[in-house]
């Protein structure tokens, strides 16, 4: 997180926070759903540790209550991933917040006049803006 801010006050663009924080989430999200994918399989081990120990007769609970906490330990990360990709738009819009005023205006190098960023001319010369 602290790298957001970090590479902001570098002088690096709104456009490059927005992409960073993109990236962070999706990194976020795919490491969720693998997550979702483990909790699935530790799920399925439960239902079969209960039924082949059941069938020769043997006690199970401790190893389910073994598998029960791996996946209580999933739940927990996700919950923290999900309140990491509400940081990272809370961050986002505070970064670009103060950012966009300075960004939403462009001044002719010709004859100064300005124009919104998103021109690529000059709404009074024509002459191209950078
Ligand atoms: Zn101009």
């Amino acid at each position: 997180m602290a790298s957001l801010k970090e590479s902001f006050s570098k002088g690096i663009t709104a456009i490059n926070v927005k992409t960073n924080s993109f990236m962070e989430e999706s990194k976020c999200k795919t490491y969720i759903s693998t997550l979702e994918k483990e909790i699935q399989v530790l799920k399925l081990n439960i239902g079969e540790i209960v039924y082949s120990k059941s069938v020769i007769g043997e006690s199970y609970e401790e190893a389910v209550a073994e598998i029960v906490q791996q996946i209580t330990g999933k739940y927990q990360e996700i919950e923290q991933q999900k309140k990491a990709i509400e940081q990272l738009a809370i961050e986002e819009k505070q970064i670009l917040g103060t950012s966009q005023t300075v960004e939403s205006v462009k001044f002719c190098s010709q004859c100064g006049a300005q124009s919104a960023a998103n021109y690529k001319f000059c709404t009074k010369c024509g002459s191209p803006l950078n």
